[in-house]
C-alpha cells in the first residue's frame, strides 16, 4: 500500500522549526518508515513542478512553518492548501506571527527605509531601494513582493491544526505526527499541546508566595535569578501565567524566565493583555509617580508582552493595511 505523502515547508521563519523535524534523531526513522515525504527544502531537493503535478488533495498534510510576509510565501501557502488534506502550522512563527511578527509595529516603507537607507554601517549613496522585476541580459527577473504585514498562517489559508512552539519539541511532532497517521485527531482548530498555563506544570510554582506583591522590576541579566524560586516572584518578568503549557519547561530549566512562546491557553483571546492584567495585579502600589517608575523601568512592554503573538492578537499591527486578498 501506498504510503502517506507528507509536506515540510518553511515561510518566514529562522529555520529552527526544521531543525526541529531533525532534533526527533532516531524517532525521525518512524516517521520516515510511514510516510512518503514529497517536499522539504531545507533536506531535499525536490521542486515546485513536483508539487504542481500532485492531485488536489493528494498530500495527506503539510506541515507549515514561519509566517507570510511575501507573495511567494503566500503562493506556496495556497498551494499546498489546495495539495493538502491536512495544514498544520507548525510553530509559532506559522501559528501566531512570531518574532517576524514583531514587524507590525512598523510598515513595510519604514522598514525597508532604515535596513537599506539609514542604519549604521549602511553605503547606499543613491538610495536604491530592493525591486520585484530587474532587466538582465538573459532576460526579466522577478522576485517576491514583500508584505506591509506579517500575517500568521490562518490569515492567509484555511488550517486544520497548529503545533505550538518557538520550536515545536520532539515530543509534541511525535505525538501529532502519529495522531495523523492513526487518524485519532481532536477537532479541527485545535492546538496540539495541552490547554493550561505553564505555571500550572513550573517546578517554581510551589515556591511562590500567597500573593505577589513586587516593587521593582529586574531584567535576566541585570541578577543572577534564584533557581528554586519562581522568576514572577523576584520581580522578573516570566510570560508563565498567559502563557500555554507543553514545552517541557524550557528556558526555566535553564534559569531563563518564559517569553510566551507557546502562545496562550484556549480561554484567552489575547496573550499579552492576559499577562498585562497578570502583572497590573502584582505591582505593589497604587501611587501613580512609584507606577510610572515601575513601568518605566520596562523598555520595550509592547514587545516583551506580544514578543510571539502581535499578528494573532486583538492589536495585529501599529498601523492597519489593506485586507488579505490585496496584499500591499
Ligand atoms: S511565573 Fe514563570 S517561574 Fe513563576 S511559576 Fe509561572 S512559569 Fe514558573
Ligand atoms: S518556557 Fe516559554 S518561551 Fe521557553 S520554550 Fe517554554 S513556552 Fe517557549
Amino acid at each position: 500500500m501506498a504510503k502517506p505523502k507528507v509536506a515540510f515547508y518553511w515561510n518566514a521563519s529562522c529555520g529552527g522549526c526544521e531543525e526541529a523535524v531533525i532534533d526527533l534523531a532516531e524517532d525521525i526513522l518512524k516517521v520516515v518508515d510511514a510516510v512518503d515525504i514529497v517536499l522539504w527544502p531545507v533536506a531535499m531537493d525536490f521542486k515546485k513542478k513536483d508539487i504542481l503535478a500532485l492531485e488536489d488533495g493528494e498530500l495527506a498534510v503539510a506541515f507549515l512553518n514561519g509566517a507570510v510576509r511575501t507573495s511567494e510565501q503566500e503562493e506556496w501557502s495556497r498551494l499546498l492548501r489546495k495539495k493538502a488534506g491536512l495544514i498544520v502550522a507548525f510553530g509559532a512563527c506559522a501559528g501566531l506571527g512570531g518574532i517576524p511578527g514583531l514587524a507590525n509595529f512598523f510598515d513595510r516603507d519604514s522598514i525597508v527605509d532604515w535596513v537599506y537607507k539609514k542604519q549604521w554601517g549602511v553605503d547606499n549613496p543613491k538610495g536604491i531601494e530592493p525591486q520585484t522585476e530587474i532587466k538582465v541580459p538573459e532576460g526579466e527577473l522577478k522576485l517576491p513582493t514583500i508584505y506591509d504585514t506579517v500575517y500568521p498562517l490562518d490569515q492567509v489559508i484555511d488550517v486544520d491544526y497548529y503545533l505550538p512552539g518557538c520550536s515545536p519539541p520532539p515530543n509534541l511532532i511525535m505525538d501529532a505526527v502519529m495522531a495523523i497517521l492513526s487518524g485519532d485527531l481532536p477537532p479541527k482548530g485545535s492546538v496540539l499541546a495541552p490547554s493550561k498555563s505553564l505555571c500550572d506544570e513550573c517546578a517554581r510554582n510551589d515556591s511562590k508566595p500567597d500573593k505577589i506583591k513586587i516593587k521593582d522590576l529586574k531584567r535576566p541579566h541585570e541578577v543572577i535569578a534564584d533557581p528554586e524560586k519562581c522568576f514572577l516572584a523576584e520581580g522578573i518578568i516570566c510570560m508563565g501565567p498567559a502563557t500555554r503549557a507543553g514545552c517541557g519547561e524550557r528556558c526555566i530549566n535553564a534559569n531563563m524566565p518564559c517569553r510566551g512562546c507557546f502562545g496562550a491557553t484556549d480561554d484567552v483571546k489575547d496573550q499579552g493583555a492576559k499577562f498585562l492584567s497578570a502583572l497590573g495585579s502584582i505591582i505593589d502600589t497604587n501611587d501613580p509617580d512609584e507606577m510610572e517608575r515601575i513601568t518605566e523601568s520596562l523598555p520595550d512592554p509592547a514587545g516583551l508582552f506580544y514578543m510571539y503573538s502581535l499578528a494573532s492578537s486583538l492589536l495585529k499591527r501599529r498601523k492597519l493595511d489593506s485586507e488579505v486578498g490585496s496584499r500591499g
